[in-house]
Formats: structure tokens, sequence, C-alpha cells
């Protein structure tokens, strides 16, 4: 691991917006737009990153070879669906495959000390797709390819994929469940879709324990995230030790999103975002990407975006330990997930 500069790497293309889908579909090319009228802004902090595809032995890390095939196929005969939920157009595969190939190298920039962090502000998402299929708008799984990278490439041995897009999940869960190396820990909307993301959903085999689920009732909002990421992601992150932070971060927890029911605010993700700088800062040398998943409002996606980039560049202090009153949702999960973990993360519960 090389010397740290300020620099954020950052990864935007306009071809990430040559995906697109029927008319009226959340996740659409204008998500960028958003986010991009907030980057503008801060452009001496950034070192744009040249993107490029992703090969198919980089996918087959992590996805089967009919997985690949079905989108390609899927591509060839666009527009379609591949569920209810997932369009393919003629462009599709390309731009997907480059999504997967560009956060890999901002991954694997930031693993090396070429950036200090990175942002990938790329389309499509990518944490519901699965290791035998496309689902819930993602194609291709970028976290999860950017963790088999570091491992593969660079022999990063312990990573923390946290994971506060409003929806859990299921892909990134499912590729890492068994892996003690990748500690994979989610906040989310529960019962919500994708329907998985229990909090006793803790890993299995080897990989007990390096799952770590905080499901939270709708209406939750910046105490309940932030007191999730102090008592709960906070010690477990401790505990174990990363040497680097992938953050899925989607912006649908805000209070204006249109798919989802939770609060938060711009204010919010800041808060999120300087716990998370300050772990990585602790752990692992600042060496933290954040990865764009959901966020259908152009509000919460703008509010989210700048409280983000604030918090990398200004690094303000961390916001002070959330109170949990007795009986509140947020004791409630605290209590759930802390039992689940006893045995693997004794301090959770503690900020
Ligand atoms: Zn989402």
């Amino acid at each position: 691991m090389g010397a740290t500069t300020d620099i954020i790497g950052l990864v935007e293309d306009p071809r990430f917006r040559d995906h697109r889908g029927p008319d009226g579909h959340p996740e659409r090319p204008a998500r960028l737009d958003a986010i991009d009228s907030v980057l503008a802004l801060h452009r001496p902090n950034f070192r744009v990153l040249e993107p490029r595809p992703a090969e198919d032995d980089e996918l087959l890390r992590v996805h089967t070879r009919e997985h690949l095939e079905v989108v390609s196929e899927a591509a060839s005969r666009a527009p379609t669906q591949i569920d209810a939920d997932t369009y393919v157009c003629a462009q599709s595969h390309e731009v997907a495959r480059l999504a997967a190939g560009s956060t890999i190298d901002l991954a694997l920039a930031v693993a090396d000390g070429q950036v200090r962090q990175g942002i990938a502000s790329v389309r499509p998402p990518g944490h519901h797709a699965e290791a035998q299929g496309p689902m819930g708008f993602c194609l291709f799984n970028n976290v999860a390819l950017a963790v088999r990278a570091l491992e593969t490439e660079h022999r990063v041995e312990r990573i923390l994929v946290l994971d506060w897009d409003v929806h859990h999940g299921n892909g990134t869960q499912h590729s890492f469940e068994n892996s003690p190396s990748v500690l994979y820990a989610s906040t989310h909307q529960f019962p919500f879709y994708p329907g998985t993301g229990a909090a006793t959903e803790a890993g299995i085999e080897r990989g007990l324990g390096a799952t770590l689920n905080v499901p939270l009732p709708p209406g939750c909002g910046d105490e309940e995230y932030v007191g999730a990421l102090q008592r709960l992601v906070a010690p477990a992150a401790r505990a174990f030790q990363p040497q680097m932070i992938l953050v899925s971060c989607g912006f649908d927890a805000h209070a204006e999103d249109p798919l989802a029911s939770m609060q938060v605010t711009g204010p919010g993700f800041g808060h999120m975002s300087a716990i998370v700088r300050e772990l990585a800062e602790d752990l692992c040398d600042g060496r933290l990407v954040f990865v764009l998943e959901g966020g259908y409002a152009e509000s919460g996606l703008r509010a989210g975006m700048q409280a983000l980039v604030s918090d990398l560049i200004d690094r303000p202090l961390p916001p002070p330990a959330t109170e949990v009153p007795p009986g509140s949702a947020l004791a409630s999960v605290i209590g759930a997930v802390s039992e689940v973990h006893a045995g693997h993360f004794p301090g959770l519960g503690q900020a």
C-alpha cells in the first residue's frame, strides 16, 4: 500500500446515462445529472479516472457464465426486461461492464494510494445482482466485483462493505456470506424489497458472524441511522480491523425518496459519511470508496452527495454519540442485532 494523497478519485462518464429504460422508470439517467450538479462545485478536489469495461474473467469472479450470457443476450434483443424491475436497452451491457470495470479500477487506485478516497458515480447499480442473475435494477454487482479484485490483485485480506442503501443488498450478502474476510454490514428498511436482511442472517459456515444486518422499521431517520452506525457498525468494524472500506452508497433512505419510507436528511448523510471516514482513518489509512447504488429523488441525490463530498473535503468532527431512548426503534434494533452477534462482536451497542 503506497502513500496517500488528499485527492478524491472520481468515476463518472456521460456513457453511464446511456442505460435507459421505459419512461417513468425510477432508475433513470437524470439521477446522474442531480449528482453532477454537486460534483461540478468541487472539481479541484477530484481526479477523474478513465472508465474501462470489465473483462469476462473479472465478472466471473462473482457471476456465472450464464449470467454474462443473459445480459449480453438481453441487450441484443433490447429493449427488454430481465425481471419485473430490471430493464435492458441496447447499450446496457456495455454500460454495465463500464460501471463494473471502473469501480474495480477505482478500488485498486485507492488500495494503491494513488488517491485517498473514491467516489463511483455509476449506473446501473449493483447490490441486488446475484451470482447467477441480474435483479432489482442491477446487472453486475459492482461492489462485489471490486472486493474480488482487491482480494485477487491486491491481496487485501479484510474488507468492510457497508451498504447503507435503503434496500438490503442481497447479491452482495450472498457473494460473501461464507467468507470470514469480508464483513458485510447493511442498514435497510425491513421488511421491504428484496425480502432478505433479517438480523438473524449473520453469515454461514466460515463466514458466520461476518454478515451484520441492521433491519430498520419504516420511518427511521438521522438518529436511527447514525445510532446504528455508531453502536453496531463501528464497534464491529473496530473488532474486524478492515484494510479497506467500500460503501454501497444509496441515497434512497432520504426523506423525499419515492420508493422507500425513511426520513434521512442531507446533514444525516453527512454524519454517516463522517462516521465511516473516521473509521477508515483510524483503521485503514483512510482507504474508503463510495459506490452509487440507489436514490430516486433528485433532491435526495443532491443533498446526500453534497453532504458526502463536503465531509470528505472538510473533514468535520463526527457527530456526538446518539442517545438510545428505552423502548425506541433504535433500542429495539440494537438489542436484536447485539444478541445475534454477541459471540462475534462482544462490544455491540456501545458508542
Ligand atoms: Zn435501494
